[in-house]
């Protein structure tokens, strides 16, 4: 169930109908509040992605039941086809009679807006300060729904006031509005964090806010995870480290993180220490810089290719956080690559292969590629970022690889190139990142022998295939809709004896498959065969291998899959061969 494709011009079309039906929106909601003789005060109200929404500070809190009421009072409007008409106001008029409205948030906004003349658009009972443009009137704002009230601080700001948010779908036709829905609904069941709880692998405490604790079955996924990412790595030529979680603060001035990631970073001091002396790295990049300058290095040893599973914190503001997908600590999947000026494309070229592949056995498939240039706080020289720019750039190209650029989104110390991934529903994802470096090396003197004898400098390439790694498991369980395929299911079998006369039988049957090195498990309690069979479908077995008095006889199982189909008895072994054989081709 893929989302629906639409042109640039209809998306641009759309823009216009949703932003509107955000007008539409704030009229039904004032109408709504003079029928109980409250005013209603207005925040912002933009076009966002399959929808609008608009920001509001009522004089009592909203629930889901209040929506279909204001539902129909948009329909009304929709129906009465009122135009939007507009008037330029001087800056002083518009802020007078936004005053006098009680309008605090729009004169804010207003007083904010450089021009001296202020757009607005009259519409029925709402007339808002906006750029525009809109549709010609209301009845031209096809098929909408009201889909959830949230919370939302007045311009993202702690510290101001948390005004009632009211989100809308809107879509050209009401086959469009209806096909969205559904899959708005298809992808609630895939939600991570439900399906997290639901098979048992992550959990949270308030003891550790962002930080996720891995269950036994979490734990295992991972485990399956970073043994095939070491096989691919180790294949590609990589070898793998481990550096410090924390390194002095000195270390940090130096690599520039103090400098332009501190509020990112958490801080440690010693029993002893008035302030903090240490950091705790929001990245591995210095301590794997250390480990290349533990011994002189020779164009020989080079390219170098230097894994780390390294454990990072960040601190992510409250708002960003959600589940799996935005934590505060995490593992990335990095590695360094050292290399001459001469190497560098094919290395990054490598990279890009190596990635490629990988995505392909999680079934993820590549849906954009952005190349990220110099942001605002940097290191390095101009010449330099504009070297590693071009070199990414001509990287791509001859790779054959599409690319579009996202101005100002490099790393501080070098552009990079990053992944855009979309699962089997089309949801979109930002992964893997690949980034150029020639700052990082300068700035802590990396050097290697030329083949000459002379002292040189080498460039490096940072890089992350799976990103964080609790990341990457959101992802995947999405995608996969926690239905694991055999490589990566924590429990691949569950055998059901049917009563307690074939236990025996069933945990023998557990042996073989786990010297065949399948994940297995008994269910032993005392519940009807249905209700096991039930259970395990619940946690997404692949396999429920039922044995009863038939089975024992023939010396085999009665196979099921978790989606409910009976593939009938086999022998044991045959069964253990088609397992493995799944679990050998990824299937
Ligand atoms: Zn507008
Ligand atoms: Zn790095």
């Amino acid at each position: 169930m893929k989302k629906r494709e639409y042109s640039k011009e209809e998306l641009e079309q759309m823009e216009l109908m949703r932003h509107s039906a955000s007008h539409v929106l704030a009229a039904a909601v004032i109408k709504y509040f003079e029928k109980e003789g409250e005013i209603v005060k207005l925040g912002i109200g933009p076009a966002i992605e399959h929808g609008f929404y608009y920001d509001f500070d009522l004089p009592r809190k909203l629930t889901n039941e209040d929506l279909p009421e204001i539902e129909r009072i948009m329909e009304e409007i929709k129906e009465a086809g009122e135009s939007f008409e507009h008037r330029m106001l001087s800056k002083e008029d518009a802020v007078n009679m936004l005053t006098e409205r009680g309008q605090l948030y729009k004169v804010e906004l207003a007083n904010d807006l450089e021009d001296n003349e202020l757009s607005f658009y009259k519409s029925g009972v709402i007339d808002d300060l906006c750029r525009g443009p809109h549709v010609a009137d209301t009845s031209k704002i096809g098929a909408f729904k009201l889909t959830s009230i949230a919370g939302a601080y007045w311009r993202g700001d702690e510290k101001r006031p948390m005004l009632t948010r009211i989100y809308g779908v809107a879509f050209p036709t009401p086959e469009e509005l209806k096909e969205h829905l559904d899959w708005l609904e298809e992808a609630k069941a895939r939600d991570h964090r439900k399906l997290s709880k639901e098979l048992d692998l992550f959990m949270f405490s308030k003891f550790g806010p962002g930080f996720a604790f891995r269950l036994p079955k979490g734990e295992k996924l991972w485990q399956l995870m970073v043994n095939y990412w070491r096989q691919m790595h180790e294949d590609a030529g990589y070898v793998e480290i481990n550096t410090p979680i924390m390194l002095k603060k000195e270390l940090w001035e130096k690599s520039g993180h103090l400098k332009n990631y501190a509020e990112k970073m958490y801080f440690a001091k010693t029993g002893d220490d008035e302030d903090f002396s240490y950091c705790i790295k929001p990245m591995n990049c210095p301590g794997g810089i250390l480990v290349y300058k533990n011994s002189l290095k020779s164009y020989r040893d080079l390219p170098l290719r230097v894994g780390e599973l390294g454990l990072v914190h960040r601190y992510e503001s409250s708002g960003e956080m959600s589940g799996l997908l935005r934590v505060r600590q995490f593992t990335q999947d990095d590695a360094h690559i050292y290399m001459t000026e001469g190497q560098m494309k094919d290395e990054l070229k490598k990279v890009l292969e190596l990635t490629a592949k990988i995505y392909q056995d999680y079934q993820l498939e590549i849906d954009h590629i952005e190349l990220c240039t110099k942001p605002e706080k940097s290191i390095g020289s101009d010449e330099q970022w504009a070297l590693a720019e071009k070199v990414l750039e001509e990287v791509l190209e001859e790779s054959g690889i599409e690319y579009q650029i996202n101005p100002g989104d490099g790393a501080f110390y070098g552009p990079k190139i990053d992944f855009h991934l979309s699962d089997s529903i089309g949801k979109t994802w930002q992964c893997g990142t690949v980034q150029l470096d020639f700052a990082q090396p300068d700035n802590f003197e990396l050097e290697y022998v030329s083949e000459s004898g002379e002292r040189k400098r080498p460039v490096m390439i940072h890089r992350v295939i799976y990103g964080g790694i609790e990341r990457f498991i959101a992802i995947i369980l999405e995608n996969f809709a926690g239905k694991f395929p055999m490589w990566l299911s924590p429990v691949q079998i569950k055998i059901i004896p049917i009563t307690r006369k074939h236990q025996k039988y069933a945990n023998d049957v557990a042996e073989k498959l786990k010297e065949a090195g399948l994940r297995v498990q008994v269910d032993k309690r005392e519940e009807r065969m249905q209700a096991k069979i039930r259970d395990a479908q619940m946690e997404k077995i692949n396999y429920m291998l039922i044995v009863g008095d038939k089975e024992m006889e023939h010396g085999g199982v009665a196979v099921r899959s978790r989606d409910e189909k009976d593939l009938g008895l086999m022998k044991t072994e045959d069964f253990i061969a088609k397992a493995q054989g799944e679990v050998e081709n990824k299937e």
